[in-house]
């Protein structure tokens, strides 16, 4: 939907163009369609002409409008029976179409839109129905129910929409759409949208389309000139680490992450929450309401960030992103397509960045090849960059503060904590580093990509513990206690973590090097004594390289380490206790023999 894709199309400039009536075309300059997208500019001419269609397009290029138009062009608002069937495979997608054929209806009096589906109060269904509606859109069960309840009546219907037809069937809904399909009246007129031509479809098709028009948006319009398409060449283990870079240095406030696998999304979601990012996951394991709380938080902008498998993304309307990133590279080039296709629409710009191992680098060539663009490569923001950029927003937003007013109660601050002996700079200072959150870890910035390889280092993928010891690809510093590590205390370090950020989704935590220590361990977990300390040169790396190693648990599990000099307190979950202590005890980290045991 950018212009330059609109432009390729010469014979329908504009929405006049198509002969719509003056309602329409005033509900369409309000909602600022200034310009039809190919697949309206071809489908609905079709539609209009009454033929049956068959329409191809790829997600977010304006399907809707291309069947909705002639749908609210057709009904014939003197009769109070249902005249069209708009079926879509989620309640998400049928409250969506419904809601974007009021906005078209806007200026056309009378017209009645309801939307069916599972989950809502059949009974109030039900009685609206009885009222009269003109329009249905419905999840096809639902649907069905009514008709076997005879509470919808189709002798009246002229228009029988399929609205993303491969969705619905891939939520196994065949059976139901041909039974509503075969008890519809014979001369009806059948559309079918979808954004894949599957095999199934075909047969659907052949079935119950007469001599259907066949509309196809060619695929070099399938990519959205619109969305900046950028890679990054990132090993696997630093992923999610580059991806917060990527999320502060841009910015991106509404952003859709997209893995291959539901487990992947689990554990994105995980890692983003941990460090402080307003995460949620969706993917197809999650009952309706589910979906639809995640739905309607991110919608709210509570939550920032979704991640999705590709299935479960079609199920979701969602746009105005501020960006994609592919966490890892799809299976399939079609997908790639359809996943960036979610942001950059409606002629705003949008960024759409690729994190690729070192093994998916063919993936990403062959969808160059099928998308016939070139995506640049990327350069990993580093730990200054990230900094910069969160300074400045400090700097804003303290001045916003000051501006807004208000603030008298808290001036007496300074003044408290100048008696407590600080110089104003170093209380500026402490307060800008906790409020921007910008941590210090174990990701340099020279060990983010895999690119740059250098001496004794393995191929990234290989053996996850020589991988975790060796190049540090482990979390050491969990949940923000992390005032008097090893690791924090090198000044000029660039070790780092973007972890929290300040009043997004945790609250504040302390942060004070002392009283964290004697603090207990968080529920779940349980405390360990190690006999090794700084005197033995040992880095949290090591006692998670060796833990995670030994015991076999994963890295990311292991809490709070704390390093004195001559021991060391380190939190592992309470069920992995005892198999951290087998497995360590008599051990050696660093060639040291270690003690273990849990702490008093
Ligand atoms: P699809 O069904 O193909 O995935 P939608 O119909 O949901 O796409 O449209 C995607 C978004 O683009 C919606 O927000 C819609 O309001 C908007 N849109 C559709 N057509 C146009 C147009 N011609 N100009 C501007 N925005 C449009
Ligand atoms: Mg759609």
């Amino acid at each position: 939907m950018t212009t330059e894709t609109i432009e390729t199309i010469e014979d329908f400039e504009t929405f006049a163009d198509l002969g719509l009536s003056e309602n329409i075309l005033k509900a369409l300059t309000e909602m600022g369609f200034t310009k039809p997208s190919p697949i309206q500019a071809q489908g609905i001419p079709a539609v209009m002409q009454g033929s049956d269609v068959i329409g191809q397009a790829q997600t977010g290029t304006g399907k809707t409008a291309a069947f909705g138009i002639p749908v609210l062009e057709r009904i014939d608002t003197s009769s109070n029976a249902v005249q069209a069937l708009i079926l879509c495979p989620t309640r998400e997608l049928a409250v969506q179409v419904s809601e974007e054929l009021g906005r078209l209806a806007k200026f056309q009096r009378g017209i009645r839109i309801e939307a069916i589906y599972g989950g809502d109060s059949i009974d109030r269904q039900i009685r609206s129905l009885k009222r009269g509606v003109h329009i249905v859109v419905g999840t096809p069960g639902r649907v069905m129910d009514h008709m076997q309840r005879r509470t919808l009546k189709f002798d009246e219907v002229r228009m029988m929409v399929l609205d993303e037809a491969d969705e619905m069937l891939d939520m196994g809904f065949r059976e139901d759409i041909e039974s509503i399909l075969a008890d519809m009246p014979e001369d009806r007129q059948t559309i079918l949208f979808s954004a894949t031509m599957s095999k199934p479809i075909m047969s659907i098709t052949k079935r119950f389309l007469n001599d259907p028009v066949l509309i196809k948006v060619v695929r070099n319009e399938l990519t959205n000139v619109n969305i900046e398409q950028v890679c990054f060449e990132v090993k696997p283990q630093a992923k999610v680490e580059v991806m917060t870079r990527l999320i502060d240095m841009y910015h991106l406030k509404s952003l859709l992450v997209f893995c291959n696998t539901k487990r992947k999304v689990d554990e994105i979601v995980e890692d983003l929450q941990l460090r402080g990012y307003a995460s949620e996951g969706i993917h197809g394991d999650l009952r309706q309401q589910q979906r639809s709380n995640v739905m309607s938080k991110f919608k709210a902008g509570v939550t920032t960030i979704l991640v999705a498998t590709d299935v479960a993304a079609r199920g979701i309307d969602v746009s105005g992103l501020d960006g994609v990133i592919n966490y890892d590279i799809p299976l399939d080039e079609e997908y790639y397509v359809h996943r960036i296709g979610r942001t950059g629409r409606a002629g705003m710009s949008g960024k759409a960045f690729s994190l690729v191992a070192r093994d998916e680098k063919f993936r990403l060539k062959s969808i160059e090849s099928y998308t016939k663009v070139k995506i640049e490569k990327g350069v990993i923001p580093s730990y200054e960059d990230i900094v910069g950029v969160r300074k400045a927003r400090f700097v804003e937003s303290i001045s916003a503060a000051i501006q807004e007013g208000d603030i008298d109660l808290y001036e007496d601050v300074l003044e408290m904590l100048r008696h407590s002996g600080y110089s104003t700079e170093q209380i500026v200072a402490a307060l800008a580093k906790q409020i921007m959150g910008v941590q210090k870890n174990e990701y340099s910035d020279g060990n983010l990509a895999w690119e740059e390889r250098r001496g004794g280092e393995r191929r990234e993928g290989g053996n996850d513990r020589f991988e975790r010891r060796s190049s540090g690809g482990s979390r050491f510093e969990r949940g923000g206690r992390d005032g008097g590590r090893d690791g924090d205390r090198r000044g000029g370090s660039d070790r780092f973590a973007s972890r929290e950020r300040s009043g997004e989704s945790r609250a504040p935590r302390e942060r004070d090097g002392e009283s964290k220590r004697t603090a207990a361990p968080e529920a779940g977990m349980t405390r360990l004594f190690l006999s090794l300390g700084r005197k033995d040169h040992i880095m949290p790396r090591d006692i998670v390289g060796a833990i995670a190693g030994e015991a076999n648990i994963p890295g990311k599990t292991i809490g709070a380490i704390d390093i004195y000099d001559k021991f060391t307190f380190v939190d592992v979950p309470e069920r992995d206790a005892r198999t951290v202590l087998r497995a360590m005890d008599g051990n050696t980290i660093k060639g040291k023999a270690v003690q273990i045991d849990i702490a008093k």
